[in-house]
């Protein structure tokens, strides 16, 4: 309900919860790719090694997450989607010592304000699933259902109901590729969970969960680029670095291939991608300096 403070002439007034619901999700839902982020974050918590995502028209149309992880019993399911519905953080001081992706209760509460989402969810010792229908943040439907142990998330027509946020979007094309990329870079920082990724049920991805970072670079990057690469590895009392890092002189000309992690979240840091800019400053002539960081590739462990 909107909420009126009458006086003569005012311009201000409360909006009504249906459209803050709506703006709050646009913050956390940009675009497809921000879906396939949550979702996938929401499965590594839920301790699945084994992540399958399909998405159709760059992923505006359908987007699928299914994992093998440790579903949510009926209880549970019928709160997840609800504003700051979390599992994950109790008391404020939790935050310190938290080590899952998420812990706000936002992704499933924000996606479901914008898509039509279905959820079907089973814990392994149940024997029945529940399935969820909830289009615009309202529920439509919560039934039994028989499903693999695990969860599956199907998000359909994103921004149906917001057309100004439809409006920002990319081509298929694009947007797929955002998808690629944030596939990619989760699949490498979980080296132990499988990823596979279908777009007009074709493969995209294939990886498969392996102890081992280089099969892991095989798998997402192709045996070239893996070939190609030094493994890195140093130590401090304060952080671990370690990973891969191209050859000076198979450096490419794109220089987007820098994938650093920290404690396993992928992250995009200024500082640190002119570190390792500088630091192969000696090592190759100064007119080709801008030329060379493709495909390095780094983890960074214990930052901070
Ligand atoms: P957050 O991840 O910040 O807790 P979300 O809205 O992403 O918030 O999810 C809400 C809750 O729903 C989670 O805390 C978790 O308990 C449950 N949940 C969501 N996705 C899954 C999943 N794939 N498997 C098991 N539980 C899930
Ligand atoms: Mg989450």
């Amino acid at each position: 309900m909107e909420e009126y403070i009458e006086t003569q002439g005012n311009k201000i007034r409360i909006l009504d919860q249906d459209t803050i619901n709506k703006i709050a999700a646009g913050e956390v839902i940009e675009r497809p790719a921000s879906v396939v982020k949550e979702l996938i974050d929401n499965s590594i918590d839920a301790e699945a090694n084994d992540i399958r995502i399909e998405v159709e028209k760059g992923g505006k149309n359908l987007i699928i997450i299914r994992d093998n992880g440790c579903g949510m019993n009926r209880a549970d399911a019928l709160i997840a989607y609800k504003k700051h519905a979390t599992s994950k953080l109790t008391h404020i001081a939790d935050l310190d010592t938290i080590s899952t992706m998420g812990f706000r209760g936002e992704a499933l509460a924000s996606i479901s304000a914008v898509a039509k989402m279905e959820i079907f969810t089973r814990p392994s010792k149940e024997i029945m699933g529940t399935k969820i229908v909830i289009h615009g943040g309202k529920v439509l439907e919560t039934s039994d259902v028989g499903t693999a142990p695990g969860t599956s998330v199907r998000v359909k027509d994103l921004f149906y109901n917001t057309p100004a946020r439809c409006k920002y979007l990319k081509s298929d094309r694009i947007e797929l590729t955002y998808i690629i990329d944030t596939v990619t870079q989760l699949a490498l920082a979980n080296t132990n969970i499988s990823f596979t990724l279908l777009s007009e049920r074709k493969t995209v991805l294939r990886k498969m969960g392996s102890s081992d970072l280089f099969n892991c670079i095989v798998n997402v990057l192709g045996p070239d680029i893996a070939r190609s690469l030094l493994p890195l590895e140093h130590k401090t009392e304060g952080f671990e670095i370690r990973g891969y890092i191209s050859k000076p002189e198979a450096s490419r000309a794109e220089s987007d291939h820098i994938f650093l992690f920290i404690n396993n979240r992928p992250v995009s840091s200024r500082a640190i991608t002119t570190a390792i800019r500088l630091g192969y400053y000696t090592k190759i002539p100064k007119d080709v300096i801008l030329l060379q960081y493709s495909s390095s590739f780094l983890i960074l462990e214990k930052w901070m």
